[in-house]
């Protein structure tokens, strides 16, 4: 499901989001070019704490990479030295005010297809909490949410 990014994400009716700016990241499609480019590792390594601790799980099916093009094969990542999937699933980051959802193949599409993200993502990515803090977990449980591990 393509979706330029930074667009306005309108899949999410909760009261209590309503009023929050939600913003696509990495709805990426295999029609659409897209900006590549190198990312920090810095980047990288905390873009995986939220891809393997996405929201949403298990809620639109398996999603193929079209990069890859290796159907039926399940689209995987390393967490550590077990493998586990991310082709199911989003990412909410929070940027203060601005809340970015990202399929949880967006950490494959970074590390696997060179995809480089806006700016104000990876600042989010960089300076937000992660999944498994406290201030993640009060700020996911005020938007209506919470997070599902995949491992
Ligand atoms: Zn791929």
């Amino acid at each position: 499901m393509y979706q330029a990014d930074l667009d306005t994400y309108g899949q999410w009716c909760d009261p209590r989001t309503e009023k929050l700016t939600m913003r696509t990241i990495g709805w990426l499609d295999i029609a659409v070019p897209y900006v590549t480019g190198p990312t920090p590792v810095a980047f990288h390594r905390r873009l995986l704490e939220h891809c393997v601790h996405g929201v949403l799980r298990l809620m639109c099916g398996v999603h193929h990479c079209q990069f890859c093009n290796n159907e039926p094969t399940r689209t995987t990542l390393w967490y550590g030295n077990r493998k586990v999937p991310c082709d199911n699933g989003e990412i909410w980051v929070s940027g203060g005010d601005v809340i970015y959802v990202a399929p949880a193949m967006v950490y494959h599409y970074v590390t696997e297809h060179g995809y480089c993200p806006p700016d104000e993502f990876i600042d989010a990515v960089m300076q937000g909490p992660l999944p498994g803090t406290a201030e993640y977990c009060a700020l996911i449980t005020r938007w209506g949410m919470r997070v599902c591990s995949i491992m």
